[in-house]
C-alpha cells in the first residue's frame, strides 16, 4: 500500500510571518505538537494548525522529526483566538503562540534523544562533546535535550543535537511521555480505636489530642492532614505526636498533590445579597438575555464580588466554566480565598509567580475530561490563553485598569477586548465589573453595545469616604509643611492611630527621590543608557535607572564640578516611609512597592501582616490601590497627586480620577466613614471637585466631552508605530520618510513623527507615529494598507536596522 504524504502547516513559536509546511506520513492531529527542523541548523516545537494536500511551490518541504504529544493540547477555539489576536494587534502568529503556551511546552530541550537504532557505533569521525553524548546516552538510555544540557555545556544545542541527528547518530524519541511528576506530602492518618485507647495508658494530653483530632476529622470529612497544620489547628507540639505515632495511633503517609493552592477552605454559608444587590444580579441576567456584555459599575465596596459569586455559581451548575480575570498586581490571595470558600477546589489560579510544571498543571486541569478540574480559572490577563473547551462567563474585574493591556512584548493585546472575543467563540458571556470604569466601556454601554447596571451604595449603607483636598501651595507659604506632610495630613494620621486605626498613603514614584542633582552647578545624574534621571535609592545608596534597571553607586561628589553638595530633589516612597518613622517611631510601618515585593512571597506577606493589623501605615504605590479589602483602614492620604495630572497623555486624567478614587476606596469599608486626604498644589482643579462629590458621571461626561473634541478614543481608534534604532540620524530619516509615506495613504490621520517623553531607552532612539483613524472608517482596511506599507519599507536599506513596533489600541 501506498503511504500518503501529509502536509502539516506548523506554527513556530518565532516572531515570523505566518506558518511553516512540512510533511509526514503519520497519523496525527490539529493541535498537536511537533518537532521540526527550521532553517539550516535549529530545532523548534510547533504546532500542527492545518493538515492538507497542498505540496507547497517553491521549496522542498522538510518532514516532522517527531510527534511530541498523544492528544492536542490546544483546541480549535484556541487557535481561532490565536489567529484573532494575529490579525487584531497586527502581530505574528508565532508571538501569540509564544504567549500562550507555557514554556514546558514550547521547549525543544524537552525533546527526548536516544542513540539511534542503526548506529554502528564507530566514534572514531567523533568530537568529544558527541563521543560524551554518546557515553551518557548509552548509560541512560534516552535523555532530553535539557538533561544533555546539565552535563554538556553547549551554546548551540540544537544545532548539536540537529547535526547528530541528521549523520543518524541520535535521534528523537516520539510521543514523550511527560515526566512531569506530582508533588508528594507527607499526611496523617488516624489508625487508631476506641479499644487502643482504652488499653494504651494515655496521658490526658495524649488523650485530649486523639479526641481534637476526631473532631477534626469529623468537622472536615474528606480533608488530609499535612502534619504542621493539624499541630497547629490542635495546639499541641510535635513530640507528643511522635509518641502517639509509636504507639500506633497514627501513621504518616506519602500522597501526591497538586502543586497548586490545595483548597483548605471549609464551605462557607452562602451570602444572602442585599436589595440592592439582588436587584442588580436580576438586571444582569436580563441584560444577557440581549447582550454578551454588561457592565457592572459598582462603587467600591457595593458587594461586586458577591454579585460576581452568584453568577459564577449558575454557571456552574450548568457545567461550564468560568474565567476570573484580574489586574496583575491585584491578584492576591484574597479574591481567591473567597472564591475557594464557595467553589472549594473547583478553583484554579495562575499568576506570574507560578513555576514551570504549576502551568502545566494549570493548564491541564482547564482541559477537558482531567482528574483535577478546575471550572472556575482566576488570573491575570494571559489567563485568556488557556484551553478552555466550554466557557460560559467570563468576569473582568477592574475593568479599567491598564495592566489588562499588554506592552511588551507582542501581542500587544488588551485581554479585556480580547476576553469579549473570546467569549463570543464560546457562546459565553462577559461582564465587566468596575467602581470606575473606562471612558471607552462606558461610551459603549451608552451606544447601547454593552448594558449597564449600577450600584450605587455600599453594603450596609456604609457612606463612602469623604474626600477632602490639602492645599499645600498655601501650608508651604506660611512655612508650615513639615518636609512633605502638611500639619492637617499628620493630625489626621495621628488621630487615626490613636484610635488604633490603619493608614494607608499613596505616592505615585518608588525609591527615595527620583532626581539627584548638584547645588552648585546643577549636574543631574541621569542614565548612561537612556534619556531619564536615574532614581535615588537610600538603602543600599543607589541610583538605578527604572527604565532599563542601570544602577550605579551613588557618588560622594558631584561627577561635573567635584562639590559636595548633591541634593535630592522630589520624593519617592522610600523617603515617606523615612519621614514618617520619624514622625511616628512607635508605630510600624511598611512599604508596598516594586523594590520590596521582588521575592516570591514578598507581595502576599505585607498584605498579610497588614490584614492581622501587624502593620499600622502602609506606604505605596498603585499597589496599594488596588481591589484590596481591608476592614480597619480609616484613612487614605494621597501626598502629590498633581504630578499624575500633569503627564502628557490623553488619559492622564482618567487615570489620575481613577487611581484616587480606587485608592481612596480602601477607606472606611467597615464600620464608620473612611476619611481621604489629598495633597495638592492646586485645589480648584475641576478633578478634585469632581473626587470630593464622588460624581464619577460628570467625570466620564467631561473626559468623553474632550476627547470627541481632539479626536481620540472612543471617538476613534488609534495605532501607533514606534521606530527604534542606536543612531539617531538613521532614526530620523526613517522616521520622516515614513510619515510621509504614511500621510500619501492616510493623509490628515497621521501625526508625527515625534520624539516620546524619554526618547532614549537602552541606547536606542525611539520615535512615534500615530493613526488616528475615525470610527465610521474601516479599521480592518487600514490596518491591511499599515501592513503592506510597513512590509514595503521595511525592503529598504535604511529600514532593515531598524526596529517597528505597531501596537493596536495603545495604552
Ligand atoms: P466590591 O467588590 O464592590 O469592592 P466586595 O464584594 O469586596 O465589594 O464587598 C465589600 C465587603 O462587604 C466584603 O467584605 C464583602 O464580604 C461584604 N459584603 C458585600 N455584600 C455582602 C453580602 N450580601 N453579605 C455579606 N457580606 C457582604
Ligand atoms: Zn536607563
Amino acid at each position: 500500500m501506498l503511504i500518503e504524504k501529509k502536509y502539516i502547516d506548523v506554527v513556530l513559536p518565532l516572531p515570523l510571518e505566518g506558518t511553516f509546511t512540512y510533511y509526514t506520513d503519520k497519523e496525527l492531529s490539529i493541535g498537536q505538537r511537533v518537532v521540526v527542523q527550521f532553517g539550516v541548523r535549529k530545532l523548534y516545537t510547533g504546532l500542527v494548525q492545518c493538515i492538507h494536500n497542498n505540496k507547497p511551490l517553491g521549496y522542498k518541504t522538510k518532514p516532522l522529526l517527531a510527534i511530541l504529544d498523544e492528544a492536542p493540547i490546544v483546541n480549535e477555539v484556541q487557535l481561532k483566538f490565536w489567529q484573532w489576536i494575529s490579525d487584531y494587534y497586527m502581530c505574528e502568529l508565532g508571538d501569540v503562540m509564544n504567549a500562550a503556551l507555557p514554556a514546558y511546552f514550547k521547549l525543544a530541550s524537552e525533546s527526548v534523544i536516544i542513540i539511534h537504532p542503526e548506529f554502528d557505533g564507530d566514534i572514531d569521525q567523533l568530537s568529544l562533546d558527541e563521543i560524551t553524548l554518546l557515553n551518557i546516552l548509552s548509560d541512560q538510555e534516552s535523555l532530553s535535550i535539557a538533561d544533555i544540557l546539565k552535563n554538556i555545556d553547549l551554546r548551540n544545542i540544537f544545532s548539536f543535537i540537529n547535526e547528530l541527528i541528521r549523520k543518524e547518530i541520535i535521534q528523537i524519541q516520539e510521543n514523550l511521555h511527560d515526566k512531569y511528576k506530582l508533588k508528594e506530602i507527607k499526611v496523617v492518618k488516624y489508625i487508631g480505636s476506641k479499644k487502643k485507647i482504652a488499653n494504651a495508658n494515655l496521658t490526658k494530653k495524649q488523650e485530649i489530642f486523639i479526641l481534637d483530632y476526631l473532631k477534626l476529622e469529623d468537622k472536615f470529612e474528606s480533608r488530609k492532614w499535612v502534619i504542621s497544620d493539624l499541630l497547629n489547628e490542635v495546639g499541641f507540639s510535635r513530640s507528643i505526636f511522635n509518641t502517639l505515632v509509636r504507639k500506633g495511633f497514627f501513621i504518616i503517609e506519602n500522597q501526591s498533590v497538586s502543586r497548586l493552592l490545595e483548597s483548605s477552605a471549609v464551605q462557607v454559608e452562602e451570602k444572602k445579597l442585599a436589595d440592592f444587590q439582588e436587584e442588580a444580579l436580576a438586571e444582569i441576567k436580563d441584560s444577557f438575555k440581549e447582550k454578551d456584555v454588561c457592565l457592572l459599575h459598582g462603587v467600591t465596596s457595593s458587594g461586586k464580588t458577591e454579585v460576581y459569586i452568584k453568577l459564577i455559581n449558575e454557571q456552574l451548575e450548568m457545567g461550564r466554566q468560568v474565567l476570573y480575570l484580574l489586574p496583575e498586581i491585584a491578584l492576591t490571595n484574597q479574591i481567591v480565598s473567597r472564591l475557594q470558600e464557595h467553589f472549594g477546589n473547583k478553583v484554579g489560579v495562575t499568576h506570574s509567580h507560578l513555576s514551570n510544571s504549576e502551568r502545566v498543571e494549570v493548564w491541564r486541569a482547564v482541559q477537558e475530561n482531567n482528574k483535577l478540574d478546575y471550572s472556575v480559572i482566576i488570573g491575570a490577563r494571559s489567563s485568556l490563553f488557556l484551553p478552555f473547551y466550554n466557557l460560559g462567563l467570563i468576569i473582568i474585574d477592574e475593568e479599567h485598569d491598564s495592566s489588562f493591556k499588554q506592552h511588551q512584548p507582542a501581542p500587544r493585546y488588551h485581554a479585556r477586548d480580547s476576553a469579549i472575543y473570546l467569549a463570543y467563540l464560546h457562546h459565553a458571556k462577559v461582564l465587566l465589573g468596575s467602581a470606575t470604569p473606562s471612558v471607552e466601556t462606558y461610551y459603549n454601554t451608552k451606544n447601547k453595545k454593552y448594558g449597564l447596571v449600577e450600584m450605587h451604595k455600599r453594603f450596609k449603607g456604609i457612606a463612602l469616604p469623604k474626600i477632602n483636598t490639602i492645599d499645600i501651595r498655601k501650608a508651604h507659604l506660611k512655612k508650615q509643611m513639615k518636609s512633605h506632610f502638611s500639619p492637617d495630613m499628620l493630625s489626621a494620621i495621628k488621630r487615626n492611630l490613636e484610635e488604633r486605626k490603619q493608614v494607608i498613603l499613596f505616592q505615585n514614584r518608588r525609591g527615595y527621590s527620583p532626581v539627584l542633582s548638584c547645588n552648585a552647578c546643577g549636574h543631574t545624574s541621569n542614565c548612561t543608557q537612556c534619556d531619564v534621571s536615574l532614581t535615588f535609592h537610600k538603602s543600599n545608596r543607589t541610583l538605578r535607572c527604572h527604565y532599563c534597571g542601570y544602577s550605579t553607586q551613588m557618588p560622594d561628589q558631584c561627577p561635573s564640578c567635584n562639590a559636595h553638595e548633591l541634593n535630592d530633589k522630589g520624593i519617592g516612597t522610600e523617603q515617606i516611609e523615612e519621614i514618617l518613622k520619624g514622625f511616628f517611631p512607635e508605630n510600624v510601618i511598611k512599604r508596598m512597592d516594586y523594590d520590596t515585593t521582588r521575592g516570591k512571597n514578598a507581595h502576599q506577606s505585607i498584605i498579610t501582616d497588614f490584614e492581622k493589623g501587624r502593620i499600622d501605615i502602609l506606604v505605596g504605590t498603585q499597589m496599594v490601590t488596588k481591589g484590596l479589602d481591608f476592614d480597619n483602614v480609616a484613612m487614605v492620604g494621597i501626598l502629590n497627586a498633581d504630578s499624575m495630572l500633569y503627564f502628557p497623555d490623553f488619559r492622564a486624567y482618567e487615570r489620575a480620577f481613577q487611581l484616587m478614587m480606587q485608592v481612596a476606596g480602601r477607606a472606611g469599608r467597615k464600620g464608620k466613614q473612611g476619611q481621604v486626604l489629598i495633597q495638592t498644589y492646586d485645589e480648584e482643579h475641576e478633578i478634585f471637585k469632581m473626587l470630593k462629590r464622588n460624581d464619577f458621571i460628570s467625570f466620564i461626561k467631561s473626559q468623553s466631552h474632550e476627547r470627541k473634541l481632539f479626536g481620540y478614543p472612543p471617538y476613534t481608534r488609534i495605532i501607533s508605530i514606534t521606530l527604534k534604532h542606536k543612531n539617531q540620524q538613521k532614526l530620523d530619516i526613517a522616521a520622516l520618510s515614513l510619515g510621509i509615506v504614511l500621510r500619501r495613504s492616510f493623509g490628515e490621520r497621521v501625526l508625527g513623527p515625534e520624539y516620546p517623553v524619554v526618547s532614549r531607552i537602552r541606547n536606542y532612539y525611539h520615535k512615534n507615529l500615530l493613526l488616528k483613524i475615525e470610527q465610521k472608517s474601516s479599521i480592518n482596511q487600514a490596518k491591511v494598507i499599515l501592513s503592506s506599507i510597513i512590509k514595503k519599507i521595511r525592503e529598504q536599506d535604511i529600514y532593515k536596522s531598524i526596529r517597528v513596533i505597531i501596537d493596536v489600541d495603545p495604552i
